[in-house]
Order: structure tokens, then C-alpha cells, then sequence
């Protein structure tokens, strides 16, 4: 390119927190799950497209940040996102996210969204994708163990992609489940708030635990369970933080997402290196038994996998697009040569230089750029 023309313009869509709340009230709550599920299951079945690893994590004592990439040969994804369990006592969420899409062929910023919405969309998504694999096809009712922020889409997930119409509720926070069954109270879903683990998850078709603590907790004790159940574990999801008692992994069939990553952080961390699980995507392509008959127990040991939000991203992407929600933004610097970066501080250009001031501007700032 000559000098003096215009650059390709370099523009990343940018969806907020707000953007994605109004894509889901404009598509409605039961379109978006049912269209999170169909890509999903589509880029788990073509597993052998994707470059893969565990995702990198740096430890708190009071938490976890961790980074999730992902990539097929034309786009490359990454998830930054939080695990802090102490987070609600601050008035801050236990799990907050963001994640971007970029061009494999270029590296040109696509997009940057938030995902802590998307994320609790593509948690609850990722677990009916695996109920209807997984669970009893008659199952009408489910046990809901921790009633915190994820807790609703796990709800309608259920709800909506596999008919259950009974929820059984436990939380240690009574506000957490009230919260809950306000939520909820709109829809056509029976709900029962429980005193105790085994009150809930007695005579129920799945149990959801979805809790957060610190510690290798034991939220569900393998004498709760009865033959035939589906346990969808999702709380349990990094080191030395688990929720279930290490025996119930032994009374099922175990089912993960990404082995290498769930070995490290799931509830298969308490088990020997060598317990056989079975990744998701073998039972999606038919590549290896689901449930075998009614009587066996079945478990998901979620603790999401990067792949999940590649396919979340792309989906909000793509309705954003549709919808003509979210902004463009300029976060990286449209330049008439491309090789002239320099020149795009205009060092030398004697007009007053425009410069923020925003709230974050200190005083002394404000006085040099004002
Ligand atoms: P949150 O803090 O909003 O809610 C967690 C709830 O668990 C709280 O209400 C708390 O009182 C309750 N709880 C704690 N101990 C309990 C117990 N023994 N029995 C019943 N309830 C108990 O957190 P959140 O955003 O809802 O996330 C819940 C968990 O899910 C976290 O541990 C988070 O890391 C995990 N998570 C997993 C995935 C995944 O893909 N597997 C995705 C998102 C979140």
C-alpha cells in the first residue's frame, strides 16, 4: 500500500454486559439455549479440527484467574476468567469473564465480549448438551444444589432442552434460594426449597450441583444417590476444589469434557491417573456408549472446557450481527501505511492533542490534559 491511502479499517466488535442482555430479551431465553446446544454439539464434533490445551490458571488463596485458548485454522479464541468464592461477600460474583475472537489468518481482532452473562449460558448449555446424552430421557425433575449466580440457567436450561418441570432447591444462603424462586416464579416449573442436600436430591431424575467454596468439599455423599440418576456436577473445577464424595465417581459412569484438563481440575482430581472417564464428544459422534440402560448412574463432571466458548462467542457474534447490537470500537490503530506506527502518535503535529479525561483521570492528569 502507498503511502497517504486508507488503511483496511480495523474495527473489533465490542459487546458489553448490556448488549448480550438485550440479545437474549430480543432472541428470547429458550432460542438461545437451544442455539447454544446446536453449535456447541457441531464444533464438539469436529474435536479433531481444534488445536487444544488445558487452560493456563494462576492461584489466590482466595481464588483462581485463568486463561482459556482455543483455535481451529480460521478463528482463535481465548476466555479470561475468574473463580473467587469469597467474591459475593464483597458484593463482587464468584465468576466474572470476558473473551475475544481473532482471525487465524491475520490476528485482526474480531471481537470483545463480555462472558460472564455468556458464560453462565454456556455452562448451563454445555450441561443439557450432556443431559440429553447422558440422563434418563423420562427424567421430569432435578435436584439444584447451590442457588447462586448460575443457578437459574441451569434451572431453564433443564427446563427448556429436557422437560423437567420439578426443582427441588438447597442453598445454605436461604436468601440465595428465595432469590431463586423468585427468578423463577414466572415459569412453569414446580419448585420446592429443601433443608438439606439429601432432602433435595431424594427421589429426583438429575442432580445439579453447582456450588462455590473453597476446599475439597463433599457437597453430595454417594448414599443420596438412587440407581438411574444423572449427575451433573459443575462446582467442582480446579484444584483442590471438589463437591462430590470420591466414591460416587465409582458408582457410574464418568463423562468430561477435555480428560487432560478435567484430570487436573475436576472431581476426577481425587482419582487414581488411570480411572477410565469418557470425553463427551466420543458419546456425541458415536464414538462410544452414553448411558447403557435405565438402572445405571450416570456423571458429567463439568468444568468447562475453552471449546465451549469459542462456540458461545461465535454465536453472539453472529446475533449481534443479525441484531445490529454492539459498538464498533478502534482498539487498534487504523494506520494509512501500515509500517508508519510511529506516525500514528503525531509527535510533531503542534495542535493540542486530544486526551481522555475520564473518571479515572487523577487530579495532576486532569491539569496537564486539560
Ligand atoms: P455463586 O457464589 O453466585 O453461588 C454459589 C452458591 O453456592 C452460593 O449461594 C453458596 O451459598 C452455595 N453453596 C456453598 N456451599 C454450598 C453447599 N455445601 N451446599 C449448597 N450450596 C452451597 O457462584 P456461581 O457463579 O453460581 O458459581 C457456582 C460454581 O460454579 C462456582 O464454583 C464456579 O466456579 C462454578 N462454575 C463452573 C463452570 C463450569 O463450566 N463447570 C462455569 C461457571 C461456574
Amino acid at each position: 500500500m502507498k503511502t497517504g491511502q486508507v488503511s483496511h479499517r480495523i474495527q473489533t466488535l465490542f459487546l458489553s454486559a448490556q448488549d448480550v442482555a438485550v440479545i437474549v430479551r430480543r432472541k428470547g431465553l429458550e432460542f438461545c439455549f437451544s442455539q447454544l446446544v446446536d453449535v456447541m454439539r457441531a464444533d464438539f464434533l469436529r474435536w479433531a479440527d481444534f488445536d487444544k490445551s488445558a487452560r493456563v490458571a494462576r492461584y489466590s488463596p482466595n481464588g483462581v484467574i485463568e486463561l482459556m485458548p482455543i483455535a481451529d485454522s480460521k478463528t482463535y479464541s481465548f476466555k479470561y476468567v475468574n473463580g473467587h468464592p469469597l467474591n459475593t461477600q464483597l458484593g463482587l460474583p464468584t465468576v466474572m469473564a470476558f473473551g475475544v475472537l481473532a482471525d487465524m489468518n491475520t490476528g485482526t481482532l474480531e471481537l470483545i465480549s463480555e462472558l460472564t452473562l455468556t458464560t453462565a449460558l454456556r455452562t448451563a448449555a454445555a450441561s443439557a448438551l450432556a443431559a440429553r446424552a447422558l440422563a434418563r430421557p423420562d427424567c421430569r425433575s432435578m435436584a439444584l444444589i447451590g442457588n447462586g449466580a448460575q443457578s437459574e440457567f441451569q434451572a431453564l436450561a433443564f427446563h427448556y432442552l429436557l422437560g423437567i418441570r420439578e426443582l427441588r432447591l438447597f442453598d445454605p444462603d436461604v436468601e440465595a434460594t428465595r432469590k431463586l424462586m423468585r427468578n423463577l416464579q414466572a415459569f412453569d416449573l414446580g419448585l420446592t426449597a429443601c433443608d438439606s442436600v439429601g432432602e433435595a436430591v431424594r427421589g429426583a431424575d438429575i442432580v445439579t450441583t453447582i456450588t462455590a467454596h473453597s476446599g475439597l468439599a463433599e457437597v453430595l455423599d454417594a448414599e443420596m444417590l438412587d440407581a438411574g440418576m444423572h449427575i451433573n456436577a459443575v462446582g467442582g473445577d480446579s484444584p483442590g476444589k471438589t463437591e462430590l464424595d470420591p466414591s460416587i465417581l465409582r458408582r457410574g459412569q464418568v463423562f468430561v469434557e477435555y480428560e487432560p484438563q478435567t484430570r487436573a481440575e475436576g472431581e476426577l482430581q481425587r482419582q487414581p491417573g488411570d480411572f477410565a472417564v469418557t470425553e463427551l464428544w466420543r458419546v456425541l459422534a458415536g464414538q462410544a456408549k452414553g448411558r447403557v440402560d435405565a438402572q445405571q448412574i450416570t456423571i458429567f463432571d463439568s468444568v468447562g472446557f475453552a471449546l465451549e466458548d469459542y462456540s458461545a462467542l461465535r454465536l453472539m457474534r453472529d446475533l449481534a450481527r443479525e441484531l445490529e447490537v454492539g459498538q464498533a470500537i478502534g482498539i487498534v490503530p487504523e494506520l494509512a501505511d501500515p509500517k508508519d506506527l510511529f506516525g500514528y502518535l503525531n509527535l510533531l503535529n503542534n495542535e493540542p492533542q486530544r486526551a481522555y479525561i475520564g473518571p479515572l483521570c487523577s487530579q495532576t492528569e486532569k491539569e496537564v490534559c486539560g
